[in-house]
């Protein structure tokens, strides 16, 4: 932020106020906040001298002169996400809009090592050239693992999806040179999720990948429990003495709803698994037994939470042409509800995680305008 924004009390809330309705006018942020069009009018223009914002246009006039259409200037500032599973790389820039940029996954084994971090760094930096993103505009870096982090997002909690190490934010930060931050995978896709929706409503995020986890979203923002480690819904026992779950408990949703069990089947290709699905009568039996158990945690989370459940990870992004039978399936288990149109689909194939993680650095600087 400059000086001169800085000494405005005003610039923050006004520029709130714009980012928040996308579109707005000089009038409605003077009576919004109780101020005069003059005072509202000097910190427009200080922050549109500094690339803030811009005038977008004229809304219909309803009588009078025509209002100016105010809007943020989406590239002011870009954020960056970077996705790490066990065998691929996600690298996702944003900017303050929530627009992808830049998207890139490259399959590459995860290994806790300086090797490894440098080579993202180097796939980082050459995005960044390739797409002329000015360094001094970046606001940061997110990174998601599918690892539970303490709050302070450096240290690690739990991690026994992909092996790391103490001190892995030391290592990472002798290799990127920008403000960066750990977050878990899941609670990263369940905001990306909940920044592209229209509602504010509370939903939940139910991760459906080589591990099944969650994330409780409150508006826009993860409700992360006492302890950090809130929505860890592949470990909801769902079958008492059921299969052995890799958490060392038996009978989690992950041992039943994990993409492996379906990927499988296919040397791990879960885009192979669907492409034959139609054709294939054993893995029909094998989806169908998915979505029966899926069912049962889907239906356990609605009982629990009475919120909209958005359906993500691998598995949720191939559920588009099954999902009214997965409601079907619901539907018939919960004692309130005639049908389950409170599933839904998730907007992010791929990327979710990596987006989410980058949001954090958006939402950061919005706050702090
Ligand atoms: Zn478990």
């Amino acid at each position: 932020m400059t000086d001169e924004l800085c000494k405005n009390k005003y610039s923050g809330d006004i520029y709130r106020i714009i980012y928040h309705e996308k579109q707005s006018s000089r009038q409605n942020i003077a009576s919004a906040l109780g101020l005069s069009l003059p005072t509202v009018t000097n910190v427009l223009n200080v922050l549109k001298d500094n690339g803030f914002i811009y005038n977008a246009g004229s809304f219909s006039s309803t009588g009078g002169r025509k209002a100016n259409i105010l809007s943020c200037v989406p590239n002011a500032r870009y954020s960056i996400g970077i996705d790490i599973t066990k065998n691929h790389l996600s690298i996702a820039i944003i900017d303050l809009d929530i627009n992808l940029i830049v998207q890139k996954r490259i399959r590459y084994r995860f290994v806790d090592s300086d090797e490894y971090y440098e080579y993202i760094s180097q796939e980082l930096e050459q995005l960044l050239d390739m797409h002329s993103i000015p360094r001094n505009k970046l606001l940061g870096v997110g990174i998601s693992m599918p690892v539970i982090f303490n709050s302070d997002n450096k240290s690690i909690f739990y991690a026994t999806v992909i092996q790391t190490f103490p001190g892995i934010y030391d290592r990472i930060e002798k290799h990127l040179p920008y403000p960066f931050l750990l977050f878990n995978d899941a609670n990263s896709a369940g905001l990306a999720e909940s920044w592209n929706s229209d509602s504010n409503q509370a939903m939940l995020y139910l991760s459906l990948s080589n591990s099944v986890g969650g994330a409780t979203m409150n508006g826009k923002y993860i409700s992360v429990g006492n302890n950090h480690r809130a929505s860890e819904f592949g470990h909801m026992c769902i079958i008492p003495n059921g299969k052995k779950c890799y958490c060392g408990q038996r009978g989690c949703l992950d041992a039943y709803c994990s993409a492996l069990i379906l990927s499988d089947f296919c040397d791990g290709n879960l885009k192979a698994f669907f492409e034959e699905l139609d054709t294939n009568t054993g893995y029909q039996r094998v989806f169908d037994d998915y979505l029966d158990h899926l069912a049962i945690g889907v239906n356990n989370l609605r009982v629990c939470y009475d919120y909209d459940i958005v359906l993500g990870g691998y598995v949720g992004a191939y559920m588009t042409d099954y999902i009214d039978i997965l409601k079907e399936k619901v539907a018939k288990r919960n004692p309130f509800e005639k049908n389950a149109d409170f599933i839904h689909v998730c907007h992010y194939k791929t990327e979710a995680s990596a987006v989410g993680a980058a949001i954090y650095f958006i939402d950061q600087f919005v706050q702090s305008m």
